[in-house]
């Protein structure tokens, strides 16, 4: 009888987690750290000081949350919301040290739907054995062929064991996509190359449109670069075909008339907040229910009082925009992208 109770009670808040727009949290995307190896030019400033108007607020001897904090938390969000799938980031999620016992307590709690977004420096090493315990699926930033433009927006030296990690992730069966973030004159004369990588793969590859987060949050977005130009780009090579775009997805997708597919993550010119279904916590158990929204909300404090808890994620829900991204204070480095 109790028992019953309890799952009426879960099943009027799961009802009850619904907009008015008919969205729900579906995907949760956690950044386990702020750190990364990169220091790439759009979450890092030119000063490498701010990378988030909002980090001021954060300590920078902040500590990520434990593999069992994260997933006590995660296991009640997930009762009240019957999660589909987790993407673990950062900051560089392969820095966290305490990745692979996270993923199997993730999945202990019923979520085998995990995935993973990174700068593969670390992947070659670990992509077999990630993809062994249940991370089918991986994204990869990359934002330049050439060495020299791609050390350039990651300021790191060595950006060619990037490489290594998409081919060593390829090899171990996962299923890839790859990011490029493209900016005006620095990596618009990568679009090309980056394609015909991709198809050579046989994975697919995404174009994101600059968004103004953290450091650009206040800035001009000279570097701003739009879907429609990147596809003027390709269209001077290959013939399009437009395919259907999948519910909530973040990107509209196009195959090229040598078979490759890509498409364009396009928050200014295409914006998909309509059938948003994400929900984002950060390396201190911090929850965001709209990428335009810097104001999170801590839930452990609820995570045994379901009543509260639905609250507040109603009201994370409630802070979605209706139409469009409008930019955040926070860098993608901190909030996870
Ligand atoms: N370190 C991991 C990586 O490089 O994939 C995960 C975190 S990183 C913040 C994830 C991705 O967020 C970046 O590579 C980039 O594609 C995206 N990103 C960050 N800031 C962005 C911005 N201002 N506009 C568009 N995309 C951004």
């Amino acid at each position: 009888m109790a028992e019953q109770i309890n799952a009426s009670v879960v099943n009027l808040c799961m009802i009850k987690l619904e907009d008015n727009m008919g969205r729900r949290f579906e995907k949760l995307r956690i950044s386990l750290l702020n750190e990364c190896n990169f220091s790439c030019v759009y979450c890092v400033s030119e000063d490498f000081g701010n990378i988030s108007a909002k980090s001021i607020q954060k300590p920078n001897n902040d500590q990520p949350l434990t593999p069992e904090e994260f997933t006590r938390i995660i296991e009640a969000v997930h009762r009240l919301t019957g999660l589909k799938s987790i993407r673990l980031t950062g900051g560089e999620p392969l820095l966290y040290g305490n990745l692979f016992p996270l993923i199997s307590h993730i999945q202990k709690i019923g979520i085998s739907d995990i995935r993973l977004t990174t700068n593969a420096y670390y992947l070659k090493e670990k992509a077999a054995k990630l993809f062994d315990t249940g991370v089918k699926s991986v994204n990869i930033s990359v934002d330049a062929i050439d060495q020299e433009i791609f050390n350039g927006i990651s300021r790191h030296p060595n950006t060619s064991r990037v490489f290594s990690g998409i081919e060593a992730a390829v090899k171990a069966g996962m299923n890839v996509k790859l990011n490029a973030v493209i900016m005006r004159g620095k990596n618009d004369s990568q679009i090309i190359p980056l394609l015909d990588y991709a198809t050579g793969l046989g994975v697919k590859i995404r174009f994101l449109e600059l968004m103004k987060m953290g450091h650009l949050y206040h800035s001009e977005n000279e570097l701003f670069f739009s879907e429609k130009e990147m596809l003027a780009i390709i269209q001077e090579k290959y013939v399009l075909e437009s395919i259907q775009r999948e519910h909530a997805e973040t990107s509209n997708y196009w195959r090229t008339s040598s078979g490759g597919i890509f498409g364009i993550i396009a928050n200014e010119s295409t914006p998909f907040c309509h059938d948003c279904n994400r929900l984002r916590m950060d390396s201190n158990g911090i929850f965001y229910g709209c990428l335009s929204n810097a104001h999170g909300e801590k839930l452990s404090p609820f995570i045994h009082d379901d009543f509260m808890l639905t609250e507040k994620l109603s009201g994370l829900l409630r802070l979605k925009q209706p139409v469009k991204f409008h930019g955040s204070e926070l860098s993608m480095r901190n909030i996870g992208g």
